[in-house]
């Protein structure tokens, strides 16, 4: 507590030791239903500011994440004269990667974007047209960006990144990587971000290899195997939206227990091998929620992947507001 309190007194609180990272989630579903959408919050364990993870739900994962403490540096009294989720939200989130184009990744950023400060935007090619031409466009929202169209109000900078290039992730204090991942059609994206000498791996939607007939994913395994390899990755956030049993040409771009079980053990292959993704912190995102009667894909996702877990990864699934320290 008295280090959160002299970090806010100081602004930046430097800690030489720094080797992991704070994840907070906001949102952890895939689609459906509103309010409970991917995103999430990482930052360095020696840095006060925060990156958004894609920002399907942001002001309502930040409310949760309130109730259950886990933003401990942030007070009624130090926020006022905003909310506690005000202050969050303006102040301790440094700026947004977001990793495509759909909806159920960006709603929230969109939606609470005129009470939000000025911070930037990273993403693809791609994912920043996306949300220049189709969301921030003057039509169906006003454009809070720095570029475009109709009147520029300017709060977003829009950071376009190219593939696989090391770029700062500003006041965050983190570096970035963006490796393409293919998602039925639709472009999408990882993020590798780093400090000092550590790692953490957000990956936006995506299907497997085999269905995608790509090689995207296995470029994303190579660069992490390496990661694990210098004993850098501290673990990643990866979708698996359905239950086994869907058929491949249902996917819609998105993993399976089973697809996923296959993906790592590609992974595992190019991280040195049997035993190489011992503990492995592997958190499961973008759950699509079923309105099937008596349904629970989340329950039968979590089973589905500890059965078949044969590589010593650790699961985890959070839930909204959930925070989990990664050393
Ligand atoms: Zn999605
Ligand atoms: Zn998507």
């Amino acid at each position: 507590m008295k280090k959160y309190l002299l970090a806010l007194m100081i602004g930046c609180w430097i800690n030489p030791a720094a080797a992991g990272f704070d994840v907070i989630a906001l949102g952890v579903n895939g689609g459906v239903e509103e309010g409970n959408l991917t995103s999430y919050l990482v930052r360095s364990d020696d840095q006060k500011l925060y990156l958004g993870l894609d920002a399907g739900s942001v002001l309502p994962g930040i409310r949760q994440a309130l109730e259950k403490g886990n933003f401990p540096e942030v007070t009624e009294e130090n926020a006022a004269p905003l909310t506690p989720q005000g202050a969050v939200f303006r102040n301790l989130i440094g700026g947004y990667f977001i990793s495509h184009g759909h909806l159920d990744h960006l709603a929230g950023l969109i939606i609470s974007s005129p009470e939000d400060t000025k911070k930037p935007i990273y993403g693809t090619a791609d994912t920043i047209g996306t949300l220049r031409q189709h969301y921030f466009n003057g039509r169906v929202w006003p454009n809070f960006t720095d570029t475009g169209s109709g009147l520029r109000i300017g709060t977003y900078r829009l950071n376009q990144q190219r593939p696989d290039q090391r770029f700062s992730l500003g006041l965050t204090g983190l570096d970035g990587r963006i490796f393409p991942l293919s998602h039925g059609g639709t472009p999408s994206s990882m993020i590798l971000v780093s400090r000092n000498k550590a790692s953490f791996a957000f990956f936006g939607d995506t299907g497997p290899d085999e269905v995608e007939r790509s090689k995207n994913l296995d470029a994303s395994w190579r660069a992490l195997g390496e990661e694990i390899k210098a004993k850098r990755l501290k673990g990643m956030i990866i979708e698996t939206s359905y239950p086994d049993g869907v058929p491949d040409s249902k996917l819609f771009g998105h993993l399976t227990p089973d697809w996923l079980l296959k993906e790592l053990a590609q992974l595992q292959q190019y991280a040195g091998g049997e035993g190489s993704l011992n503990g492995l912190t592997v958190i499961i995102s973008h759950v699509k929620p079923s309105l099937k009667a008596g349904a629970d894909p989340e329950k039968e996702i979590m089973a589905q992947l500890e059965k078949g877990n044969n590589l010593g990864v650790k699961f985890v699934r959070m839930q909204q507001g959930d925070r989990l320290a990664l050393e």
